[in-house]
């Protein structure tokens, strides 16, 4: 058999995210060193690692905001690294959430919701509300449509942001560190739409520092250091017995 990009997982599933043989450079500095994992259907997979570990740039290659050197990122099936590719139908699947929330300050928590699904998805102004409507009760701010992202907090513009990803109907979401620019009090409330969604069957890889979240919400823990995946697992076994030096190193300074 052939390992063409549309060969079944064991599982009899194409994998929602597939990486092979991922390197990245910036410059004489290579960042990602040959990176391989892939990420099922309806799975959620944490990545873990110290800052400039190579975390947000793989992420980031995920949807080719970077550009890979090597490798292939197959994303169901479709290979992105491949020039023929259309890559805004591959995107349009992904969904993103950064740290620095990203919304538009000028725009009400409703406009940041519709335009992109007006304009990339060409809905219309009534589907486009209504879609927004029904994610902002989603993350439990269905009262706060006619707010301006400076008028809420930390953690309220996160969910806007989630709500945002997830009025594209994405297939799957990709979490750059979603809670790490928020106040202790307000992490909560993100990382419960973030349980709800994962329970709902969303694939979802998710860089954090939450081991909690990482343990109880993750199928698939990752450990990343130096640009390469030191190890992996299931997220209770890496965490409770770590087998790389590094790994118990790393758990050692956070847990
Ligand atoms: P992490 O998210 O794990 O903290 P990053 O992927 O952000 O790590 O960064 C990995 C390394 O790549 C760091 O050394 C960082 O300085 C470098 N890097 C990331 N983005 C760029 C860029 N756009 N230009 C140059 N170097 C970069
Ligand atoms: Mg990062």
């Amino acid at each position: 058999m052939t390992d063409s990009p549309t060969t079944p997982a064991p599982s009899g599933r194409v994998p929602a995210i597939d990486v092979r043989g991922l390197r990245k450079s910036f410059g004489k500095n290579e960042v990602l060193k040959g990176i391989d994992f892939h990420v099922d259907p309806g799975q959620v997979v944490c990545v873990i690692g110290p800052s400039g570990s190579g975390k947000s740039t793989l992420l980031r290659c995920v949807n080719r905001l970077e550009e890979p050197n090597a490798g292939q990122v197959l994303v169901e099936g479709i290979d992105i690294t491949d020039p023929e590719t259309d890559l805004d139908a591959v995107r349009s699947r992904i969904g993103m959430v950064f740290q620095q929330f990203n919304l538009f300050p000028h725009m009400t928590v409703l406009k940041n919701l519709t335009i992109a699904q007006r304009g990339v998805k060409k809905r219309s102004k009534a589907e486009a509300v209504e879609v927004a409507r029904a994610n902002l009760a989603k993350v439990g701010l269905a009262d706060r449509e006619d707010a301006y992202p400076t008028h809420l907090s930390g953690g309220q513009q996160q969910r806007v942001a989630i709500a945002r990803a997830l009025s594209m109907d994405p297939d799957m979401m990709l979490f750059d560190e979603p809670t790490s620019a928020l106040d202790p009090e307000l992490v909560g409330d993100v990382l419960a739409v973030m349980r709800d969604l994962a329970n709902e069957g969303m694939t979802m890889m998710v860089v954090t520092h939450e081991m909690g979240f990482a343990r109880e919400v993750g199928d698939k823990l990752v450990f990343m250091d130096g640009g390469v995946i030191v190890e992996e697992g299931l997220p209770a076994d890496v965490l409770a017995n770590p087998r790389n030096e590094r790994t118990q190193s790393f758990l050692s300074k956070v847990l």
